[in-house]
């Protein structure tokens, strides 16, 4: 196969939803599939070892774009890690399994992605999952994404949990992936196997099958450079692998699942975007999309910290217990805006870079529904290039006020009799002032979405059967779809994308 010159479905990516796309797809042995992936394989043994992602961080792992400097984030520019391997960011990402809340997908849903409401998407949640508590109304049995409550014992905290119930929410054992998402204290959710591996999009979708599916053929360090197109059809694709230029046809279509960074960059140098940004870069217009590259969503994360009054070993993984909230009194049923993490000590792989030199805990309040929305664009024409990334963090000030509140949240927390084993006074803000701590102190949770948004307006990209619009033979599937961002890591809505996908697919 490997100089096989045509395939039925050419997949570009093998993160989180090209995976699956690929797996699902090829199913049917007279379906050839050809996975093009512009990183390497998997083959490193800190992608398994569930503290051993950081050091991936600046590797050949990482494709370690920086955004543009933020005004609104004191100036800074941020590093935005993104996986460059098979797998993409699930091979080094932080595991924790959050679908969302049920009201991001009806809220799809009512912006034009039609068929993407919350009861349309359970099933497909449900499909992938291999839940640890066994199948149920919410949770699905025997999927290939094992999910777990948080296995890192020395994690768990109930003083967190218990404190949170105390102040008046629902726990200590929440699962947010149930009936109800917010206001619940529980154990976050990790793709962790039982034998305390990460469980990846590569290891659960793909590399198990290279043996025996002939009709899937994956290519590593192949980066796609264009889908190619005769008139308004996609009938191949363009791509990179070791230094030669190679063209690959597709019979039926090309699904780009490069994440929400890149899928808009190659769309864009395909000749599908903003024309006129397209001419600035003198490359041909083959479809006028305004949308592709806008409506760029991601979530921030801000660390509170607390002062100890015993030191704990640290923990294995980066943290393990949450709660959900909707910091709008205004607006109660709006899904949670804020995700508050706990970690009741120093996470191992940041040790060296978190030494207060006196023993911590660690709230991390995760801004979930950002309103302040950015862009990608071209940089240049040269695909090797990077991506301008503009997230226009912290632009709309409600997002400075949930992390404001998520301050105040957990200070009522700490303050909380459960908690006072660990309370031995806040070290971070402490006297700083609160929108300049937030400013100059948040980072990304690295979770963009929304460039290449589902839709039926003028923005929209893909319609919502993640046709590209305006071109036969060409779907989008990964991050970049989501109308609205999730409330809650990105990971599981990414997968549940591709299983939706390769069913709308195979269904016709
Ligand atoms: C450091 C980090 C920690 C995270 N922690 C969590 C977490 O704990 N829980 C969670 O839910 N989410 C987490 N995420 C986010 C989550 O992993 C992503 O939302 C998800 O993987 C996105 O899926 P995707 O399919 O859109 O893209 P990705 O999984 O990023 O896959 C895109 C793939 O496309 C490849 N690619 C790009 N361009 C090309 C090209 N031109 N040709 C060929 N291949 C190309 C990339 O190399 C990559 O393999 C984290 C992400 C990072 C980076």
């Amino acid at each position: 196969m490997a100089n096989q010159s045509e395939f039925d479905y050419i997949v570009i990516g093998s993160g989180a939803t090209g995976s699956v796309v690929a797996n699902r797809l090829s199913r049917n042995p007279n379906t050839t599939v050809l996975v093009l992936e512009a990183g390497g394989f998997d083959h490193n043994p800190n992608i398994p070892d569930i503290g051993g992602f950081v050091k991936l961080w600046g590797s050949e792992f990482d494709w370690l774009f920086t955004t543009e400097v933020q005004p609104g984030m004191a100036d800074r520019q941020i590093s935005m890690n993104q996986g460059k391997v098979l797998g993409g960011s699930t091979s080094i990402n932080a595991m924790m399994y959050v679908r969302g809340n049920p009201g991001n997908f009806d809220q799809w849903s009512k912006l034009g992605a039609t068929g993407w409401d919350y009861e349309s998407v359970l099933p497909y949640f449900k499909k992938l999952e291999d839940f640890e508590g066994g199948a149920s109304q919410y949770h699905g049995a025997g999927g290939e994404i094992t999910v777990r409550d948080c296995p890192d014992a020395v994690m768990r905290s109930p003083e967190f949990l218990v404190a949170a119930t105390e102040v008046g929410y629902d726990g200590p054992d929440w699962d947010y992936n149930g009936a109800r998402q917010e206001n619940g204290a529980g154990f976050l959710q990790f793709h962790i196997d039982p034998a305390g591996n990460r469980v990846s999009g590569a290891t659960a979708f793909l590399t198990p099958l290279l043996e025996t599916r002939p009709n899937l053929t994956v290519k590593t360090r192949s980066a796609a450079t264009r889908v190619i197109l005769e008139g308004k059809k996609a009938v191949g694709v363009e791509y990179m692998h070791l230094g030669k230029l190679h063209k690959v046809k597709a019979k039926h279509e090309v699904i780009i699942s490069a994440g929400a960074l890149q899928s808009p960059k190659l769309l864009m140098l395909s000749g599908i975007g903003p024309a006129a940004h397209l001419q600035e870069h003198d490359i041909p217009v083959v479809v006028d999309l305004p949308g592709v590259g806008q409506n760029l969503q991601d979530h921030l994360q801000l660390p509170i910290v607390y002062q100890t009054k015993t030191t704990r070993p640290n923990t294995t993984l980066l943290t393990g217990n949450v709660l959900f909230v909707n910091t709008r009194s205004d607006r109660p049923n709006d899904p949670p805006d804020l995700q508050l993490n706990f970690t009741p000590s120093v996470p191992e792989p940041l040790a060296p870079i978190l030494n207060f030199g006196v023993p911590v805990c660690i709230f991390l309040a995760i801004l979930v529904q950002p309103q302040s929305i950015g862009e990608i664009r071209l940089r240049s024409k040269d695909p090797a290039a990077a991506p301008i990334i503009d997230p226009r963090y912290l632009s709309d000030p409600a997002d400075v006020q949930v992390l404001i509140d998520a301050i105040a949240l957990a200070r009522k927390i700490a303050q909380a009799p459960a908690f006072d084993p660990l309370n031995a006074g806040e070290i971070l803000p402490g006297e700083a002032a609160a929108e300049a701590f937030v400013r100059s102190q948040a980072s990304t949770l690295w979770h963009p979405a929304g460039t290449c948004k589902m839709g039926q307006d003028e923005m929209a990209v893909v319609d919502p059967q993640l046709r590209v619009r305006g071109v036969t033979g060409l779907r989008v599937a990964d991050a970049s779809v989501m109308p609205t961002v999730t409330s809650g890591n990105t990971v599981a809505a990414c997968f549940m994308i591709g299983e939706k996908l390769a069913d709308m697919i195979i269904s016709g």
